[in-house]
């Protein structure tokens, strides 16, 4: 970094927040709770909301309950639907923002392009697209599900038409009457295809592998709930209290009883009989692999929408592009105006990961080569005082993230207190030998869940076949576990006596 001693004038902060979705949010939220107010929001983007800013495609709306899906500690009793949309989420997170006084920390348009320990220091060096600052301690939220990902398809550069993923909608584009291929059948697609299949000329759905879906059971909150949610807020805590009390116990079956899922896959084939009796095209929609192993998805238009007369589903996926051609991996060919991509995300290879320098001078990518690991999913050895928010092994298949997002909260502030506590320049790092023992628990406990039983690959999964992404436990246990840092599975770095480093704090 450009720091003359004692000329240059840079930034210091505290803490320095990257992201400000549900993740990067909650963190100001609760730093600000704890009293802390040196530190700010890194945002590569113009707004807050993360997710809910990225992804505005048609029909883009959230799959767990709203009461469910938003802060215990900000609830909104103005929800207008069962499962609230996009604009609903993002306006939700926007009101936060404004009510917990987060906006005098929000830096925009300040992407983190590269974080590196300075040892000698104990702090973050952190270069940004509009400059660099340091900081004591990085809380980084830059989310699993927020680089696109674009399959790398033969011949796509040949497409002489419009091509976008669903988290980058292209709303200037208009879908009336084209030939539009989708490609995918994950949450997004189930969302995309029944609200665009009424307007596209010809809706192709390119699909590699079926996915399981459930009816979804979504209905406009009438005004009296919502009146009574105002007027007595424990209604609306309960009515989150059953939401959250039936995921916890379904996650039994996802995590220790597997073959208990057979009763909903009945229930799923029995969604798709109803809404498609061509016996080809039902056979082409039933996967082949236990439900739950893949994101079980909800919807009670997909179906439908694929019996529409002008939609058709090729199985196979996407193998190669020859012009406006778009030929499936069992040669079938469609031709096509459009192409949308809604095929996911760098999940398990994180961007932000090769943007962080730790002690050794290794990226986290480069420690992660073998697979993302983290202490209590958080903390990456040889990375002091460096935080992630939905780190390695905290994703839900069933049931909230606020829930774990709120879990890592508690264990950032308590992170917080230790160094407070221990008084002086010190940082916290963790030890090797406490991330390996997190992590072995961890996969011990996966050895049997449906994501690495149920004869699926998918997005849970890295290269190596290694599932580094999910809980697999339920959001109680998360929270104990996280509830307090345990100090002796961090070695505490102190800055080496008597002087740190002079330089001019101008932190907020
Ligand atoms: C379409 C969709 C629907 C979903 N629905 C649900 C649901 O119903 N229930 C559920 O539990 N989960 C759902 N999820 C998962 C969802 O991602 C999480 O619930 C949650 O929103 C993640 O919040 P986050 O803050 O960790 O990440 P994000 O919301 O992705 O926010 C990350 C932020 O970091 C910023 N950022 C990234 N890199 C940098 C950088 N280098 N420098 C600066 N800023 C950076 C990004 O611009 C973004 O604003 C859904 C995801 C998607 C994509």
């Amino acid at each position: 970094m450009g720091e003359q001693h004692g000329k240059v004038r840079h930034e210091h902060v505290r803490v320095a927040v990257i992201g400000s979705g549900f993740g990067g949010l909650g963190a100001a939220v609760r730093l600000r709770r704890e009293g802390i107010t040196d530190f700010v929001v890194l945002e590569r983007a113009g707004s807050v909301g993360g997710t809910w800013r990225d992804n505005s495609y048609p029909g883009c709306a959230c799959d767990v309950p709203s009461h469910l899906y938003s802060f215990s500690f900000a609830p909104n009793p103005e929800w207008p639907r069962t499962f609230s949309g996009q604009r609903h989420i993002r306006a939700y997170l926007e009101h936060v923002t404004d009510v917990f006084g987060i906006r005098p920390h929000l830096r925009f348009h300040h992407e983190v392009t590269r974080m590196a320990w300075d040892a000698a220091g104990l702090r973050w060096e952190i270069e940004t697209t509009a400059g660099s600052l340091t900081a004591d301690v990085v809380v980084s939220a830059t989310g699993p599900l927020s680089d696109p990902k674009i399959p790398d398809i033969p011949g796509l550069s040949s497409f002489p038409g419009k091509v976008f993923h669903s988290a980058r909608w292209d709303h200037d584009y208009d879908l009336t009457g084209k030939r539009v291929a989708m490609v995918g059948t994950g949450a997004s697609a189930i969302q995309i295809v029944p609200s665009i299949a009424p307007k596209a000329g010809r809706l192709t759905l390119f699909q590699r592998t079926p996915p399981w879906v459930l009816p979804r059971v979504d209905r406009a909150i009438t005004p009296a709930e919502r009146a009574l949610h105002r007027a007595l807020p424990v209604t609306a805590k309960l009515r989150r209290a059953v939401l959250w009390g039936i995921r916890e116990v379904q996650v039994q079956a996802f995590t220790k009883h597997p073959d208990e899922l057979g009763l909903v896959e009945r229930l799923a084939k029995r969604h798709l009989a109803r809404a498609v009796k061509d016996p080809a095209l039902r056979a082409r929609l039933t996967p082949d692999y236990r439900i739950g192993c893949k994101r079980i998805l909800l919807s009670s238009d997909y179906y439908p929408a694929l019996t529409r007369p002008n939609v058709d589903v090729v199985a196979g996926g996407l193998a190669e592009v020859r012009g406006s051609t778009l030929v499936a991996a069992d040669g079938t060919e469609a031709e096509a105006d459009a192409i949308i991509f809604g095929t996911g995300f760098h999940v398990t290879d994180l961007p932000i990961a090769e943007r962080v320098v730790g002690a050794d001078g290794r990226t986290l990518a480069e420690h992660w080569k073998d697979g993302m690991r983290a202490l209590r999913g958080a903390s990456a050895a040889g990375f002091p005082n460096w935080m992630t928010i939905i780190g390695p092994n905290t994703g839900l298949g069933n049931s909230s993230m606020i829930l774990m997002i709120e879990s890592q909260l508690n264990y950032l502030a308590d992170y917080l207190r230790h160094l407070d506590a221990l008084g002086g320049r010190v940082a916290l790092d963790a030890r090797p030998a406490a991330v390996d023992a997190w992590n072995r628990r961890v996969q011990e406990r996966m050895r049997r869940t449906v994501w690495n039983t149920g004869g699926c690959t998918s997005w849970y999964l890295d290269a190596s076949g290694r599932n580094t992404t999910i809980w697999p436990g339920t959001t109680t246990e998360f929270r104990r576990a996280t509830r307090h840092v345990d100090l002796a599975e961090y070695e505490i770095l102190r800055a080496p006596a008597p002087h740190t480093a002079d330089r001019v704090e101008v932190g907020a």
